[in-house]
């Protein structure tokens, strides 16, 4: 009677730790494993681009680094809402706001995500992206880290870097921007070609995952997956177009997702 009593125990004990374990690991993650472009649409847009006859402001390798830009004072309220686009290199899982990502990645030890390769003036190319495609919504984008730690309401670091641990251009955990502990999402400049165009492009789509969007899909008539990633929207693929915020089908052919709506909602329009 003993033995019985004491095997029901364990059996109650494991089932509680599976049930913390899955609620403290898995916060859901995106899904940009072939959201990458080929190197076929990198040659065509930078073709393009020395053309001029495309929308977006090339790179210019021979170009001497400028400097930093000074960052903006810090925000007076500790409420205001923070897209910080890091691009100096971080830790991941030394902190508890990372640990997911140390668990993602490997045994939760941790490892250094390195400091971008790209130059200043990509950098500031980069800035351009998500600073246009969040400047109608209630969300200050800076490079600047006191902005962000200032903050203590909704904000999402970006950390965009050349250490690459996942497939795609990039990954997030939806919604992570009002998570409490605050996980930050990464950008892989070397799946990129560093082509600053398209690193800005990709920050603005992790970022819109972390503003709760999924993927804008397109799908066949009889609801079968065309394709995970709808050409021409932000959060979709859209190398060398501008890139929309759209309302079109998302994790299923009727599950429409109107973006705007939801970036109301979640950051409010200014
Ligand atoms: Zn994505």
């Amino acid at each position: 009677m003993k033995k019985i009593f004491i095997l029901i125990l364990l059996v109650i004990l494991f089932s509680c730790q599976k049930t913390t374990l899955k609620l403290t690991l898995t916060p859901k993650m995106s899904d940009d494993s072939q959201l990458v472009p080929t190197r076929e649409q990198f040659q065509a847009d930078i073709v393009a681009n020395a053309r001029g006859g495309k929308p977006g402001k090339p790179d210019k390798p021979g170009k001497p680094p400028t400097p930093t830009p000074e960052p903006p004072s810090p925000p007076p309220s500790t409420g205001t809402k923070i897209i910080y686009v890091n691009f100096d290199g971080a830790w991941i899982g030394q902190d508890g706001r990372n640990n997911d990502w140390a668990y993602q990645v490997g045994d939760g030890s941790g490892f250094y995500a390195l400091p971008s390769n790209l130059t200043e003036a990509q950098k500031d190319s980069v800035m351009d992206d998500p600073i246009l495609s969040f400047s109608e919504y209630n969300v200050v984008v800076t490079r600047d880290s006191n902005v962000y730690k200032a903050a203590t309401g909704w904000k999402q670091e970006t950390v965009v870097t050349p250490t690459k641990f996942a497939s795609g251009s990039g990954v997030s955990f939806i919604g992570s921007g009002a998570f409490s502990w605050h996980p930050v999402n990464f950008v892989f400049e070397e799946s990129l070609f560093s082509y600053a165009l398209y690193v800005g492009k990709i920050v603005t789509h992790e970022q819109g995952h972390a503003a709760e969007l999924h993927h804008q899909s397109t799908y066949n008539p009889d609801c079968t997956l065309y394709s995970r990633y709808t050409d021409g929207a932000k959060m979709g693929a859209h190398w060398s177009t501008i890139g929309l915020w759209i309302t079109g089908p998302s994790t299923c052919c009727t599950c429409i997702q109107p973006d705007k709506t939801i970036l109301t909602n979640v950051l409010q329009l200014k």
